[in-house]
C-alpha cells in the first residue's frame, strides 16, 4: 500500500469551544492574506484582546506564524500575522483528457504543478493510481505531514456527501465508485471530492477573475458544457449534485444524437467533439479549403484546428466558432434572466478559441437577456486556465479542513 510517506500525517483539529473564531480567522488570513491583528480585530468584530488569544493558540498549533510590527500610526503597535509555511493542500483536477495535480501553500498559492494527457474513460483504478503517483512526485521535497487534505474535482455529477461519482455519462466504471474513501485511506489524508466545473468556479473565485464576486457562472466549455454555480459566495450543488449540467440543454433540432440519448443538446452541438465532427464534415465536402488541406496533412480535425482555421482567416471556421457562441449565449441568457449573476466567467479548453467566442457570447446574452439583469453583469474569460481546477480543489480541501463546508 502507497501512503504518502509511510509516517502518520499531522494530524490538526481544532480544539473544541473556541474553534469558530479561530476558523474565522484562518479563512481571513487565506482569502486575504497576511494581516496586522488590529486589522483582524476590526474586520471580524472581535475584541484586540480575544484576537491576541486565538494567534497565540494558532500559534501554537503551527497553523499561523507572527511576522514584524506594521509601521507606526500613532496608535498601539501591531504585528502582522501569516500562515505558517508549513500548511500545504493538494488539488486534483480529473478531467475527461487530462489529468492536473497542484500542490499549495496555505494560502491556496500553487507551488507545485503537473499536467499530461489521460483518458477517464479508462476507468477509475488505473487514473487513481496515476493520482497517486504525481501526488508522490510533486510531495517529494517537502515534509508531507504538513499536507493537510487534498481536493479532486471529476468530470462529472458528484454526490457530494458520499464523494462519489453518480451516474456521470463520460466516466464508464466510475458510477458510485468511492473516489473520496479510496484516496482517503490510500494517502492516510482527508479527501474532497467535487465536479469539475465547481472546482473551477471556487477557483476563480478564489484567486482569478472572480475573485470576491458573490454570486457568479463559470461555464466550462470543453469535451462536455458544464456550469458551476457561486450563490451567496457558495456552491450551489442541487439536490443530486447535478445543478449546472446545462450541456443537456436543447438548443434546436438535429438529428445528431447526444450521449444522453437525446438530440439537439448544446453539447452535441457545440462542445469539443461537435466542434470538431462539423470542422471534419467541413473539410471533406471542400466546403472549407482551409480544413481540408489541414485534414489531408493530419489524418483528422480538432477543436483547436478550427481556432487556428479562423485565425488564419477560413471564413468557415469563423462562422462555426460564431454559430457555438450563439448556441451557448442562447442558454446563458436564459440562465442570466433566472439567476441574476455578477459575472459570467467562460472557461475549458474551447474556451481557446479567443476573443471571437467570447464577443458572440457576449453580444447573444446581453441582446436576449432582460436590461435589469444585465446592468452589472460582465462576460469574461477564466484567468487561470488550467489551473482553476487545481486551485478550487485546494479551497475545497481548505474548507473541509475549516469544517465550514455545507453538508449535504
Ligand atoms: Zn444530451
Amino acid at each position: 500500500m502507497t501512503t504518502l510517506d509511510g509516517g502518520a500525517p499531522r494530524r490538526l483539529s481544532l480544539p473544541e469551544g473556541q474553534s469558530v473564531d479561530l476558523r474565522l480567522v484562518l479563512a481571513r488570513l487565506r482569502d486575504r492574506g497576511p494581516q496586522a491583528v488590529s486589522e483582524l480585530s476590526e474586520e471580524l468584530n472581535v475584541s484586540r484582546s480575544k484576537i491576541d488569544r486565538d494567534v497565540a493558540e494558532l500559534v501554537r498549533l503551527d497553523l499561523v506564524r507572527r511576522g514584524g510590527p506594521t509601521p507606526s500610526t500613532g496608535g498601539r503597535p501591531s504585528r502582522i500575522v501569516g500562515l505558517s509555511p508549513t500548511l500545504h493542500f493538494l488539488g486534483v483536477d480529473i478531467g475527461a483528457t487530462s489529468l492536473a495535480v497542484g500542490l499549495t501553500n496555505g494560502y491556496l498559492e500553487v507551488a507545485d504543478f503537473v499536467e499530461e494527457a489521460s483518458d477517464v474513460r479508462r476507468g477509475p483504478e488505473p487514473v487513481i493510481e496515476r493520482t497517486i503517483a504525481l501526488i508522490t512526485k510533486l510531495t517529494k521535497s517537502i515534509d508531507r505531514r504538513t499536507v493537510i487534505g487534498i481536493g479532486v474535482g471529476v468530470p462529472g455529477p458528484v454526490s457530494f456527501r458520499d464523494g462519489k461519482p453518480v451516474a456521470p455519462p463520460i466516466m464508464p466504471g466510475w458510477d458510485a465508485w468511492p473516489v473520496r474513501d479510496i484516496l482517503s485511506q490510500r494517502l492516510g489524508l482527508p479527501v474532497t471530492v467535487d465536479n469539475d466545473v465547481n472546482i473551477m468556479a471556487l477557483g476563480e473565485r478564489h484567486a482569478g477573475v472572480a475573485r470576491g464576486v458573490a454570486d457568479l457562472l463559470f461555464v466550462k466549455i470543453g469535451t462536455g458544457i458544464g456550469c458551476g454555480i457561486i450563490s451567496r459566495g457558495a456552491i450551489h450543488r442541487g439536490v443530486n449534485g447535478c445543478a449546472g449540467d446545462i450541456g443537456h440543454i436543447r438548443v434546436r433540432e438535429s438529428t445528431t444524437l447526444c450521449h444522453c440519448g437525446r438530440t439537439g443538446c448544446l453539447e452535441s452541438e457545440f462542445g469539443g467533439a461537435a466542434l470538431a465532427r462539423r470542422a471534419t464534415a467541413a473539410g471533406r465536402s471542400g466546403e472549407s479549403l482551409f480544413l481540408n488541406e489541414v485534414l489531408t496533412e493530419k489524418g483528422e480535425l480538432t477543436a483547436e484546428d478550427v481556432g487556428r482555421a479562423s485565425v488564419a482567416g477560413d471564413p468557415v471556421s469563423t462562422q462555426l466558432i460564431r454559430d457555438g457562441g450563439q448556441l451557448l449565449g442562447q442558454v446563458l441568457s436564459g440562465l442570466v434572466n433566472f439567476f441574476n449573476p455578477l459575472m459570467i466567467v467562460v472557461g475549458g479548453g474551447l474556451s481557446k478559441l479567443g476573443h471571437l467566442l467570447i464577443a458572440e457570447i457576449r453580444s447573444v446574452t446581453f441582446n436576449r437577456s432582460t436590461p435589469l439583469a444585465t446592468s452589472s453583469l460582465s462576460i469574461v474569460a477564466s484567468e487561470l486556465g488550467g489551473q482553476a481546477g487545481v486551485i478550487g480543489a485546494a479551497f475545497l480541501a481548505s474548507e473541509t479542513f475549516l469544517g465550514t463546508v455545507w453538508q449535504a
